[in-house]
């Protein structure tokens, strides 16, 4: 490889799908080599959470990155990725552990997925951090679908000088406007027809936006019409695209988030209320 070609790097948990298929794509058309790393991250994970269901499909995801173009899949094991047989994560007064870790500050993660799953964007920060460090990337591809993630990848790439380019890519769903989702997987198919509710609910509240309702409250609940016993709703939020601050009333600059359990299956989704591309 010369000096001057550049490399790409699509972080992954594996179990890929076409959203990931996407985001390769991106960089395959973007960078001369493009690498693809799959590791499930266990710092990201809660002691509750998925991390050993977790699905694991390394041979096939590496048929995918190979038929969508990508040079090199990296899948390290834990011990190698973190040096240590058992990393364990310091406690948020960061006594114990045995890691280094990125923080991300406060108001990015005291919402959303990071209020329900605290330590979760710490673990993410400390491994991307890591990969890019391995990789050293001259890009790297994050999808819209995780979308305070992203938005706290380039916090961090901004606050640390890290020398990468953040490329944005939008959320790729089903026919139906499910959000593609590894997680999916679990879903039934009666499951996947409440699952739908997420994507009408943010279609809903943009349509109404588009009217002119720019209450929060009042386009909150609008969501309600589309949510049966199915569903535990976690949170709706107006949030400004751009930091992640709280909306006072809807604007252009306004993303809707939410997410909802359907049969024990965490979703999220979001959506841009001035955004015009098809969801
Ligand atoms: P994950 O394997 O879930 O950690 O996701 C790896 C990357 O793929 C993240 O940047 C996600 O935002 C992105 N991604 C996952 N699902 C989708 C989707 N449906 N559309 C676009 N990007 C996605």
């Amino acid at each position: 490889m010369s000096g001057c070609q550049n490399v790409g790097l699509v972080p992954t948990m594996g179990a890929l799908h076409e959203g990931h298929r996407s985001l390769i794509e991106a960089s395959v058309g973007k960078c001369d080599t493009t690498v693809v790393s799959v590791f499930v991250n266990p710092t990201q994970f809660g002691p509750n959470e998925d991390f050993d269901k977790y699905p694991r499909t390394l041979e096939a995801d590496v048929e995918i990155c190979r038929v969508a173009g990508a040079d090199v899949v990296f899948a390290p094991s834990a011990e190698e990725m973190y040096n240590v047989p058992h990393p364990l994560t310091p406690s948020p007064v960061g006594a114990g552990g045995n890691l280094t870790m990125v923080m991300p500050p406060l108001d990015y993660v005291d919402k959303l997925c990071g209020k329900s799953r605290p330590g979760h964007f710490d673990g993410v920060c400390t491994v991307v951090n890591k990969l890019f460090n391995v990789v050293r990337p001259d890009y790297a591809f994050f999808g819209e679908k995780d979308r305070q993630q992203l938005i706290i990848i380039q916090k961090m790439v901004k606050d640390l000088n890290i020398p990468v380019e953040i490329v944005p890519c939008p959320i790729v769903r089903d026919a139906d406007g499910l959000a593609l989702s590894s997680r999916n997987k679990y879903l039934t198919p009666e499951q996947k027809t409440d699952a739908l509710a997420l994507n009408k609910i943010l279609h809903n509240i943009k349509m109404c936006y588009n009217k002119g309702i720019t209450d929060i409250k009042s386009l909150s609940e609008t969501a309600y019409a589309f949510l049966n016993e199915n569903h535990s709703l976690e949170y709706i939020e107006f949030l400004d695209k751009n930091d992640l601050e709280r909306k006072e009333a809807a604007d252009s600059d306004t993303v809707v988030f939410i997410a909802a359990k359907v049969g024990g299956v965490r979703l999220i989704d979001n959506m841009e209320l001035d955004c015009h591309a098809p969801a």
